[in-house]
């Protein structure tokens, strides 16, 4: 176990002001693998004032410049891949194999295309006898969650970089050990002092001090939409720019004449991925009635190929969920299903048989889910497949977009325009038509009450930006 009692402040380790510690737990074996200091409204307080006195001197840097560090941020991240691989599958549960991947590879290739990105990016526009300014918006309070911890820290910590700004991150409780090897990879990269700040601690302590903080001109959030409707509000009051990336319940359409085998195989693929745990999964499927028994059948046999296990083994494909909370929200959930009349067909409540240590739950697949059912409209966050019976295309369309929700969705027919034509009417920032590659320059963002704002490319780095026009 590593104990930690410093923030990264200005450049350096210092102790946090705060006394209270964080305890992290490994989800698979429920041991205690780290600790580190619930920093307070003082250290927030010097963590921004640290980002405030560095701010002229890097929006002033070149933007190509700027972009070499992040470059060299990448290198950093690329050398310390396995390393953090090993520390998010100890603090999420997520399988090795992927962990390496997706959580701590796909982070090293983000830095580097958005470096590039701002490389190349114009940073000034004519617009008749105006010159347009694209200026960075200032400090920005960042808060991630824990699904994807470093993922999330680099899609906010990177864009605002390249766009000028400076920040103060605010990871999750569950995560802060990869934030701490991540601030160890800002710092090796010769990123200036002051202009990256880490202080670990919790939601209602560390994240509202930052949030509320004067000197903060933008918050970005990635979190619950609980949390983003609270945390838009405080900034909205305050006439803060505010970026907030929510919760999701996303629908995959598979309409008739598709590869039935093929677009359930990638669903369930997709709702185990990480344990359930990513805010894009596709937890309702739609199925027209003729295809529908058939589809829960394929359903049923491919979720067997999940039994939870070990997630430092190599072959596990379904760890733990990250925590006790999330463990007893993932079996409720299952439970008000079974009581609103869903049809159980794999999985279920009890704990996973031999999983009587760490934060196991079962794969669980319902059938007969109807639109006023609990699992078909709130956010589970865990591996539980909910299957929809369509009459017609129309019927079909009208259940995808019956969500409070629409960050995601996906959509497969035989004809790929008929595919495009059904995505464009979806009511969600993202859809995957067919099974389209993951694309890590494609914005990302949602709908109704999935948020407010863009995540990534180009559309994530103007974010980060404010204008300013000059009439010549
Ligand atoms: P959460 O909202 O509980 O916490 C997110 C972060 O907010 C944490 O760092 C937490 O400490 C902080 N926080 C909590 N209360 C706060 C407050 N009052 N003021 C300031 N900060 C506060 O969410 P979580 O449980 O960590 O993450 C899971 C949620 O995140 C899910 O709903 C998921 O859909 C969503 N998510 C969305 C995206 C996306 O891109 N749309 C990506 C990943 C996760």
């Amino acid at each position: 176990m590593t104990g930690h009692d410093k923030v990264f402040i200005g450049g350096h380790w210092r102790p946090a002001v705060g006394t209270d510690a964080i305890d992290v737990v490994n989800p698979a074996d429920e041991q205690v693998i780290g600790t580190v200091p619930a920093g307070s409204a003082a250290d927030v307080d010097a963590a921004v004032d640290a980002a405030r006195s560095a701010l002229p001197g890097w929006a002033s840097t070149a933007p190509s410049r700027r972009a070499e560090l992040l470059m060299a941020l990448s290198g950093e991240l690329a050398l310390r891949q396995d390393r953090m691989a090993s520390l998010i599958t100890a603090e999420v549960g997520t399988p090795i194999g992927f962990s390496r991947r997706v959580q701590a590879g796909l982070p090293v290739t983000m830095t580097q295309l958005h470096a590039e990105l701002a490389a190349d990016f114009t940073f000034e526009q004519r617009a008749g006898n105006s010159l347009v300014l694209l200026e960075p918006v200032g400090v920005v309070g960042a808060i991630t969650p824990w699904n994807y911890p470093l993922y999330q820290v680099v899609c906010k910590v990177v864009p605002a970089l390249a766009a000028g700004c400076t920040v103060v991150l605010k990871p999750a409780e569950l995560t802060p050990l990869s934030a701490r090897l991540f601030t160890e990879c800002i710092a090796a990269a010769g990123i200036p002092e002051g202009v990256f700040n880490l202080v670990t601690g919790t939601g209602t302590e560390a994240g509202e001090a930052l949030v509320r903080h004067p000197g903060v001109d933008m918050v970005s959030f990635t979190g619950s939409t609980a949390v983003g409707k609270h945390i838009g509000s405080v900034a909205g009051a305050a006439v803060k720019r505010v970026a907030l990336e929510l919760g999701g319940k996303s629908a995959n359409v598979i309409l008739p004449g598709a590869d039935l085998a093929q677009a359930v195989r990638a669903n369930v693929a997709d709702v185990v991925r990480n344990a359930g745990q990513s805010c894009n999964a596709l937890t309702r499927t739609l199925v027209h009635a003729d295809d529908y028994e058939e589809a829960v059948r394929i359903a049923v046999a491919e979720i067997a190929a999940f039994p939870p296990g070990d997630p430092a083994d190599p072959d596990c494909r379904l760890g733990p969920v990250a925590s006790r909370t999330q463990q007893e929200k993932v079996r409720d959930h299952i439970r008000r299903g079974l009581a609103e009349g869903a049809r159980l067909v794999a999985g279920g409540p009890e704990v996973p048989d031999g999983c009587d240590k760490g934060y196991y739950v079962r794969p669980t697949v319902f059938a007969d889910v109807t639109a006023g059912m609990s699992v078909a409209r709130e956010e589970i966050f865990g591996p539980v497949l909910s299957f929809m019976r369509y009459e017609d295309e129309e019927d079909a369309l009208r259940m995808a977009n019956d969500s409070d929700y629409g960050l995601a969705g996906s959509v497969w027919a035989a004809d790929e325009k008929q595919a495009i034509t059904f995505a464009r009417s979806m009511a969600c920032g993202q859809v995957t038509v067919n099974g389209g590659a993951y694309n890590p320059l494609a914005p990302f963002g949602g709908y109704k009450q999935s948020g407010v704002g863009r995540e990534l490319g180009e559309h994530g780095l103007m974010e980060f930006l404010q204008t300013k026009s000059l009439q010549l």
